[in-house]
């Protein structure tokens, strides 16, 4: 049945001369990887004992990412920090990238594939994670980025959702709202246009920082493997949806209820310049903006000297955001004024 078997991508773009050149840019030999890319599958071996961590994205041209507004390299950049932050929050190290795709057959070209993957590798570099495969199709309308990263984590040390107990304190690293700010100032009309008032005006490095922090996230890996090594928490998520949703996978996953205190919140001057000139709450930024990929843990309060100590030695910013309570507490939000609300569920939905 060959007349029926359509090429798998656009004939200006040669499927094999394509992977080959991936291949030859972005392989790289270690003792690990028995096969990477070019036979049916990759081959690796692992220290003996240790647990595998595997997780998988898809991600798809209009939903997750706007080529008006994202390079190829951000785009991909991206793709991969979302996958590292996924092995972070288990407290895992990121090891292998397998990497599916699939090319627009009118308007994808090879050199946007070859800028994906740049911005993909640079996510990886600092890292040393390997890219040992994938899969290349292609697409009646947009781009398709499948990404699956493999890492590996010492048995027992795997850090989960489920372990937050009544008293824990809640922490977050980093500063939270960022990329939600940097997503919003990109949707913005450019000022020529639409010339903004005064107030709307931001500085340029502000700016740049905020949109930097939406498509060039830094995947937390060092923080999670420090907090698993140490035992040191006792659940953790990687902040993709937004704090109050992830908080609430923390508490339903761990059967138990928290707080958040508003005025903790861990927000970057840019970031608060950004709320002040568009009259935004920065809490709001802080609690519904996902894709910061920062870690949401918790710790018992007996190893808070002992975490904050070594987190400054460490040079990790952490900030203790709220507390654990009993399940019936549900998750509330305390105010600079002392005021106690509900907090009501404000994070992304893809089908709503
Ligand atoms: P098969 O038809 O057996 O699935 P492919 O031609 O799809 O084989 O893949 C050949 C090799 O190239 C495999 O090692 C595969 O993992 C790798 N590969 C294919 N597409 C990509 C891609 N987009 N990125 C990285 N590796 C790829
Ligand atoms: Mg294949």
């Amino acid at each position: 049945m060959a007349s029926t078997v359509r090429p798998k991508v656009r004939s200006t773009i040669h499927e094999f001369d394509l992977i080959d050149a991936l291949h030859r840019r972005h392989s790289r030999r270690t003792p690990l990887v028995i096969q990477g890319i070019g036979d049916d599958a990759a081959v690796v071996t692992s220290r003996a004992g240790q647990w595998t961590v595997l997780t998988t994205d898809l991600l798809t041209e209009g939903i997750h990412f706007d080529l008006r507004t994202a390079t190829m390299a951000d785009i991909g950049f991206r793709a991969a920090a979302a996958n590292l932050s996924d092995v972070a929050a288990m407290g895992a190290t990121p090891q292998y990238l397998l990497a599916a795709l699939a090319i627009p057959r009118s308007g994808g070209s090879s050199h946007q594939v070859f800028q994906l993957y740049r911005g993909m590798m640079a996510a990886c570099r600092p890292h040393h994670v390997h890219l040992i495969g994938g899969d290349t199709s292609a697409s009646s309308g947009g781009w398709f980025l499948s990404l699956t990263l493999i890492g590996m984590v010492p048995p027992r040390k795997a850090l989960f959702r489920n372990g937050a107990r009544i008293g824990d304190c809640l922490y977050v690293t980093g500063t939270i709202g960022d990329a939600l700010a940097g997503l919003k100032l990109l949707s913005e009309p450019p000022p020529r246009t639409k010339r903004l008032p005064r107030a709307a005006a931001l500085s340029a490095r502000y700016r740049q920082f905020l949109i930097g922090r939406h498509l060039r996230p830094t995947a937390r890996i060092a923080e999670g493997r420090w907090l698993s090594t140490h035992r040191f928490a006792t659940s953790a998520i990687d902040i993709s949806d937004g704090l109050s949703g992830d908080l609430r996978h923390i508490c339903e996953e761990s059967h138990v209820g928290a707080d958040i205190d508003l005025s903790a919140l861990p927000l970057s001057p840019a970031c608060r310049a950004y709320a002040t000139s568009r009259k935004l709450d920065p809490a709001y930024l802080a609690l519904t903006g996902g894709e910061d990929y920062e870690l949401l843990f918790t710790v018992s309060p007996r190893q808070r000297p002992r975490l904050e100590r070594t987190a400054i030695e460490q040079g990790f910013s952490l900030t203790r955001i709220g507390t654990i309570h009993p399940l019936r507490f549900g998750v509330q939000t305390l105010s600079a004024r002392g005021q106690r609300h509900q907090l009501i569920n404000t994070s992304y939905e893809h089908f709503t």
